[in-house]
């Protein structure tokens, strides 16, 4: 699986693609010397056969690596430099992945734009769409990479690397592998340590991996999944490889989707639900799937309830942003007058964006003791009940996995996004289900958009059903061949 790339040199191939393309702005910053140096040296060492040495990789802007700024995409963290790597990027770099940058996103990974205090990610597909030349921070003609980690999906979508890192809280993967046109897979939660990846709502967080096939999603997966002593929700099982096309191709089980109803909602646009409904034609006319409506009664529930659990848990986790131990300090300070809480105030006002504090209020005011019944404990019970509708339709209907849309429609443009009132999404209904029951879901490319953009669907499986989830793909996504961008080839 080895792309010819790693003969010469993959690193510069990626460099090169990356900084000729600096206007999708996919990176918040580089490591563009050390991993030349790195390649240099692995070439020469060569220490194990792992379908991912010698390649290089991206990772989004929350995974930490050691001495490395890691900035969340936000000027609270700007000058952040990582005291440890993280889990998953150690097991990465143990495997041989060179690691060129680090991507641009949401603000700590709040949002479906990746549009945080570096500016935006735009839609590597928007560049097949004009004949400017000059198109940098032209947001008329730039489309929304969607997100939050868009820098990671839009660097793979437009195959400057073959893999990249991101992590998906509420959709963050899917939502932008949709957008850009690749993989982008989530997996069951507790599978893959959620230690060094900066923390945005603990008991929804997943690290996954973008990659432009899914024997890469399924390397990249093998070589970081299961337990590590340092992060204690991880499942203690040994996990064992998923197995990759060679062996998964033998497979031939008949399948059974389930069709959500309740994911077939009014903002769904048409042309996006005739992708849906052709390919479940296409995969019923190869005899091999059945597909069966299914009812996920919680589902319009689920987004608020996502909301606030999450808002609540991001109230928490940015208590430590006071600009004292790390991070950014304010400078405006008097100091006869100014308190504790004043300067924080300040520090905060002046490093955080208006979606970063919104939900910080939101989560403080739902979690005031008058209002912790309506809305926390109320929540926990939408959870409950969007769990309860999962294992239902999987275990009663017994269906294998589920066939829904990611978004609802084309991105727009960074013009149009700038007008709009987005502090939560709407297409956020698709995504969160999944992490509010900690399931696996792997969004997929489909076919282009009459304007010409990917439209991505997605499967969700059963908690644990992960390698099930992966192998139904693959068998899916060999039944067509999806226009994958390329846009290395025109440097
Ligand atoms: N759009 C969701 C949010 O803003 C998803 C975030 C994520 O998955 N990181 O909360």
């Amino acid at each position: 699986m080895l792309s010819n790339k790693t003969t010469s040199s993959a690193v510069r191939s990626a460099i090169n693609a990356l900084q000729h393309y600096k206007v999708l702005n996919t990176l918040t910053n580089d490591c563009f010397d050390k991993a030349l140096e790195t390649e240099q040296q692995i070439s020469i060492e060569k220490k194990n056969n792992s379908p991912l040495y010698g390649r290089p990789i991206l990772i989004k802007d929350n995974f930490c690596l050691r001495d490395t700024l890691t900035t969340c995409a936000s000027k609270m963290l700007a000058n952040f430099r990582a005291p440890y790597t993280s889990t998953i990027v150690q097991r990465l770099i143990d495997h041989g992945c060179i690691i060129v940058g680090k991507t641009n996103m949401d603000e700590f990974a709040m949002g479906v734009a990746s549009w945080g205090a570096f500016g935006p990610v735009a839609n590597p597909w928007s560049l097949t769409k004009t004949t400017m030349t000059n198109v940098e921070n032209n947001k008329t003609v730039l489309h929304v990479a969607g997100g939050s980690s868009g820098g990671s999906a839009a660097a793979v979508a437009a195959n400057f690397v073959s893999i990249a890192l991101g992590s998906d809280t509420g959709g963050s993967i899917r939502n932008p592998a949709a957008r850009c046109g690749c993989y982008g897979f989530k997996p069951s939660y507790g599978l893959l340590s959620r230690l060094g990846m900066v923390a945005l709502v603990n008991s929804f967080d997943s690290p996954g991996f973008f990659a432009r096939n899914i024997d890469d999603l399924i390397f990249a997966t093998n070589a970081v999944a299961g337990p590590d002593d340092e992060d204690a929700t991880l499942l203690s099982k040994p996990f064992e490889n998923f197995k990759t096309s060679n062996e998964l191709s033998k497979e031939k089980k008949k399948i059974i989707i389930g069709l959500p109803d309740d994911y077939d909602v009014n903002t769904l646009s048409s042309e996006y639900r005739l992708c849906w409904q052709d390919l479940v034609h296409r995969l019923t006319e190869t005899g091999e799937y059945t597909f069966k409506r299914v009812q996920l009664p919680y589902t319009p529930y689920s987004n608020a309830a996502y909301t606030i659990l999450s808002s609540c848990e991001i109230a928490s986790n940015m208590a430590r942003y006071d600009g004292i131990k790390y991070g950014y300090h304010t400078k405006n300070i008097d100091k006869n007058k100014d308190t504790y809480e004043d300067i924080l105030k300040k520090t905060r006002d002046e490093s955080l964006g208006e979606r970063v504090r919104g939900r910080i209020l939101a989560g403080n005011y739902y979690l005031l003791e008058e209002n912790y019944d309506k809305y926390f404990v109320q929540s926990q019970r939408v959870r409950r009940g969007v769990m309860n509708d999962y294992k239902k339709v999987f275990e009663e209907d017994k269906i294998d996995c589920l066939l829904a849309p990611v978004v609802s429609n084309d991105p727009i443009t960074l013009a149009e996004y700038e007008q709009a009132d987005d502090i939560f999404s709407e297409d956020d209904i698709f995504t969160v289900g999944a992490n509010l029951a900690g399931l696996p879901a792997l969004s997929f490319p489909v076919r282009l958009s009459s304007k010409g953009f990917p439209i991505g669907l997605q499967l969700i499986g059963p908690f644990l059903k992960d390698q099930e989830l992966l192998s139904t793909a693959y068998r899916i996504c060999s039944t067509y061949q999806f226009p994958f961008l390329d846009l290395t080839k025109q440097i």
